[in-house]
């Protein structure tokens, strides 16, 4: 009895529906792409301490020990979209003004972790989606959007699913 070659067609993934392989284009990174929601949403807060200290979305560094964070419900998607991909997640953001993030180039921290980067048309319609450990998502990401197909990608933390950043073509 001779094996498949190729397991490619168990795979239940949808497929990219962007060329494959072109050459990565430059990234900007655009924090929290839509407003945060009203602050009479009663937020649930929590202290960072060494042991825990979680990313904030709005300057994109994780909380030193002592700072207060609220742990929000977020939509990524512009509030006018109609897309089934909308919807709600968590993401921690500093209590304080720590102002928006307006680097080129992430901070370190953001990239040490599993990373969720999916691509999505004007239309707000999902057209790729990958899993990568941090070192490979400048090159993902930068091929995805190397695509005119891709608008934008929404980057989340692949373990805990938090919104991290919005990326568009530099
Ligand atoms: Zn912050």
């Amino acid at each position: 009895m001779t094996l498949p070659m190729s397991s490619s067609a168990e795979s239940t993934e949808a497929p990219s529906q962007l060329q494959a392989n072109l050459a990565p284009v430059a990234l900007k990174y655009v924090a929290l792409p839509v407003p945060l929601p009203a602050s009479d949403t009663m937020p649930i807060s929590l202290t960072a301490s060494e042991g825990m200290r979680p990313p904030c979305r709005r300057c994109l560094l994780d909380a030193s020990p002592g700072e207060i964070l609220n742990l929000i419900a977020y939509d990524p998607f512009p509030a006018d979209s109609i897309t089934p991909y909308r919807g709600t997640g968590p993401i921690f953001v500093h209590a304080h003004d720590c102002g928006l993030f307006k680097g080129e180039v992430l901070p370190e921290r953001q990239l040490s972790r599993q990373l969720s980067v999916r691509a999505y048309n004007m239309n707000h319609m999902m057209v790729a989606a990958e899993v990568v450990e941090g070192s490979d998502f400048e090159s993902t990401a930068g091929g995805m959007l190397a695509d005119e197909q891709a608008a934008y990608i929404n980057v989340h933390n692949a373990k805990p699913g938090c919104f991290a950043v919005r990326v568009e073509r530099a």
